[in-house]
C-alpha cells in the first residue's frame, strides 16, 4: 500500500476532489474536516475520516494517532482547510478577522506542529500548504483574508529553509479563483455579489480538480525534488 496523506478541509472544494484523486493514487487517508457526514460521502477505502476542527490542536493530533496505528506514518499533510471572510477594513467585525486568523493560520501550524516532528526524525515527508494568489498579491475586501495568505507564504517558506537539511519538502501551492463554496463564508451580500461580478469577467474561476491535480503533480515529484511553490490560476485572471 502507499504511503498515508492527512487532508484538512476534505469536505468540500479542493480538499474533497485532492480527496478523491490522492485516492484513486492507492494512498491510505486521513480526511479531516468538521462536518464528518460529508467526508464518509465520499466512501474512500483505505480511509479515516474524523470530525476535527483544525484550531484544536489535541483533536488533529488524537485523529493523526488512530490513523498511524491503522495506516503507518504520515509521509504527507494537505493543509487545506480554510475560510474567506471578505470584509471592508472599517466595518468589518473583529471576530471574522479572530475566525479567519484561527482557522487560515492557526489551523495550518497546528497541522505542522503534529506532523513535523516524527517527519524530521525519519528525514522524510512533505506538507503542502494551500495559501492563494491573495498570498501574494492584495485585493478589494481582502485584507484580513489576505493578511492570513501572507502568512501562509511565509511560514511555509520560513519552515522550509529550517527543515531542508532533513530532507523534509515544505510547498505552498498558490491558487487563483476556483469554483468552491468559499465565497459563501462572506457575510456581505454587496461584497459576495461584486467578487460573483468580476469573476464572470475573467470568465470564472478553475475547477477543484485542477488544484488536486496540482497538489497530485508537486507531490509526486521524488522526494529530492521539492516544488517550493506553484500559482495557478485561469488564463484570463490578471
Ligand atoms: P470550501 O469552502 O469549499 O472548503 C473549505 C474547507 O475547509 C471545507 O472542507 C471546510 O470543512 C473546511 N474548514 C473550514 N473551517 C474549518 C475548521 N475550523 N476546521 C476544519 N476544517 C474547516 O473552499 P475551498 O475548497 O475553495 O478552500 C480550500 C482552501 O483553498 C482554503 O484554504 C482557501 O483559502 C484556499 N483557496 C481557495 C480559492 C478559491 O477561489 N476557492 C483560491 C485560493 C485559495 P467543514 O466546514 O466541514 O469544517
Amino acid at each position: 500500500m502507499k504511503k498515508l496523506i492527512v487532508i484538512t478541509g476534505a469536505s468540500s472544494g479542493i480538499g474533497r476532489s485532492t480527496a478523491i484523486k490522492l485516492s484513486n493514487e492507492g494512498h491510505p487517508l486521513l480526511l479531516l474536516a468538521r462536518n464528518k457526514e460529508k467526508l464518509m460521502e465520499l466512501n474512500l477505502p483505505n480511509t479515516l475520516c474524523k470530525s476535527v476542527d483544525v484550531t484544536d490542536v489535541q483533536s488533529i493530533k488524537e485523529a493523526v494517532v488512530e490513523a498511524e496505528e491503522k495506516y503507518g506514518k504520515v509521509d504527507c499533510l494537505v493543509n487545506c482547510a480554510g475560510i474567506m471572510l471578505l470584509g471592508e477594513a472599517q466595518n468589518q467585525d473583529p471576530e471574522e478577522w479572530k475566525r479567519m486568523l484561527d482557522v487560515n493560520v492557526m489551523g495550518v501550524l497546528n497541522g505542522i506542529h503534529v506532523v513535523l516532528d516524527d517527519m524530521i526524525k525519519r528525514n522524510e515527508g512533505t506538507i503542502i500548504n494551500i495559501s492563494s494568489i491573495a498570498g501574494r498579491k492584495t485585493f478589494p475586501n481582502h485584507s484580513a483574508y489576505c493578511g492570513t495568505k501572507f502568512a501562509v507564504h511565509a511560514i511555509t517558506e520560513n519552515i522550509r529553509e529550517e527543515v531542508a537539511n532533513h530532507n523534509v519538502r515544505m510547498i505552498t501551492i498558490a491558487p487563483g479563483v476556483v469554483e468552491t463554496n468559499l465565497l459563501s463564508h462572506t457575510t456581505s451580500d454587496e461584497i459576495k455579489d461584486s467578487y460573483t461580478d468580476w469573476k464572470k469577467t475573467i470568465g470564472g474561476g478553475l475547477q477543484a480538480e485542477d488544484i488536486a491535480n496540482t497538489i497530485s503533480f508537486a507531490y509526486s515529484q521524488p522526494q529530492n525534488i521539492c516544488i517550493r511553490e506553484i500559482v495557478i490560476a485561469t488564463t484570463r485572471q490578471e
